[in-house]
């Protein structure tokens, strides 16, 4: 075989144009995957991409060895429209689908590949005009099929089923013939928020640990005094009417917020005006393991080993949009915030189970100014004022902390 039909023919397996040796380091991306990829097998060289030469070489690898983790990560995702049954008709304009790619949309505009300009223009020249699309374009995507079957999950229970929905007629998935539990998704949800360690835990070194400073605001008339963490922290089980985001009336939890503003706008009435809100600060005394939904982070399509979280990470981003929503508390919030404290029981009871490390709560971003606030599987007996703690305390109340203000006075940050 001549050295011409090789190259085609490795250049087919490849996805690619072979035979760029130039070197390229990892400050030409912003990609964390690329990055790291480079920055733990590159060797250290001078980058032809860089202007001047670095007396520090970089780490380097060459533009072949990137463009084989570009391909392979685009590959886990996307293919051939001829592979995937799409019809083409040239009188109507072509394939016969909306969601097709030509590597120019798909690189810029579909995945948004973060890298120098010359570089990303290089890698759609190495890769070659092509058209691409999902795997299985008929069908829904995994991150939209989750959607669905949360969106399903919530109906029944917000609508249909609230207590024993665990033993509901299983669904058939008509595309897999999967027969499904309507519960299943609760099982997703715990195991993608172990794969992808959504945890936030404020063990540091042995005894060691960071305090959160999480603030509480209670709104009360001018003849009660609050004064102390049983009067600021939860209320008690039979006085916990309200139906809250995380926890249904009857089984308190503890609320706080990483700022006193935050705290405030999550509870002001602005209606009694001679009312005032007395706001304190409240730590933890012991370390906390929590679920960190404040943040899901993005899996890159180029993080290979992670490939498997990709879609996911899409859902769960949706995920954690929907149940952060603001709800107006009319009445709705007693079935609109079910879905979510259900969510929570399972975090607290059942994802112990797989993680076999207990869980202390919930760190989540405000649906009203999407500061970092905390729900902690706590009540009022584990709260105490500072110098007070016993055995069972979780928080203690900085009672220096306390301040009053007026709601005349009260003015939004947000
Ligand atoms: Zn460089």
């Amino acid at each position: 075989m001549g050295w011409a039909k090789r190259k085609m023919e490795e250049d087919e397996a490849r996805g690619f144009t072979t035979g760029n040796n130039t070197l390229i380091c990892s400050r030409h991306f912003q990609d964390y995957a690329i990055v790291a990829y480079i920055e733990l097998n590159g060797k250290n060289n001078q980058c032809d991409y860089c202007d001047e030469d670095d007396s520090n070489e970089p780490y380097v690898i060459s533009f072949d060895d990137l463009m084989d983790v570009i391909v392979q990560g685009i590959c886990n995702h996307y293919g051939n429209p001829d592979d995937e049954g799409i019809g083409f008709d040239s009188r109507e304009g072509g394939y016969m689908h909306d969601e097709i790619y030509d590597t120019y949309d798909l690189i810029r505009d579909e995945i948004m590949l973060e890298a120098d300009e010359a570089v990303i223009e290089e890698i759609i020249q190495t890769i070659g005009m092509k058209n691409w699309c999902h795997y299985n374009p008929y069908n829904l995507s995994e991150a939209e099929e989750l959607s669905f079957d949360w969106d399903i999950f919530c109906n029944l229970i917000k609508h249909e089923s609230r207590f024993v929905f665990f033993k509901h007629p299983k669904r058939i998935n008509k595309d897999t013939g999967e027969s499904l539990e309507p519960s299943y998704i609760l099982d997703r949800i715990g195991h993608f928020i172990v794969d992808m360690t959504l945890f936030y835990n404020t063990r540091k070194h042995d005894e060691l640990f960071e305090d959160l400073h999480m603030y509480r605001a209670r709104q009360h008339s001018i003849d009660t005094g609050v004064t102390n963490a049983c009067q600021l922290g939860p209320p008690p089980r039979l006085k916990a009417i309200k139906a809250n985001r995380f926890s249904p009336a009857g089984i308190p939890m503890f609320y706080g917020s990483g700022r006193r503003q935050t705290a405030i706008d999550e509870i002001v009435d602005r209606s009694k005006l001679d009312e005032i809100i007395t706001t304190g600060m409240f730590k933890n005394v012991k370390p906390l393991n929590l679920v960190d939904l404040s943040q899901i982070p993005e899996v890159s399509i180029f993080d290979l080993e992670k490939s498997y979280l990709y879609e996911p990470s899409h859902f769960l981003r949706r995920f954690v949009l929907s149940v952060s929503q603001p709800i107006i508390k009319d009445g709705r919030e007693h079935f609109e915030y079910v879905p979510t404290q259900v969510v929570t029981e399972y975090i607290r009871y059942v994802l112990p189970e797989i993680t076999k490390h207990s869980i202390d709560g919930i760190k989540y971003r405000s649906s009203i100014d999407q500061q970092d606030c905390f729900v902690i599987f706590a009540t009022q007996d584990h709260c105490e004022d500072k110098g007070n703690e016993r055995g069972d305390t979780i928080l203690a109340l900085e009672t220096s902390s306390i301040r009053t203000l007026n709601i005349g006075e009260y003015k939004s940050h947000t």
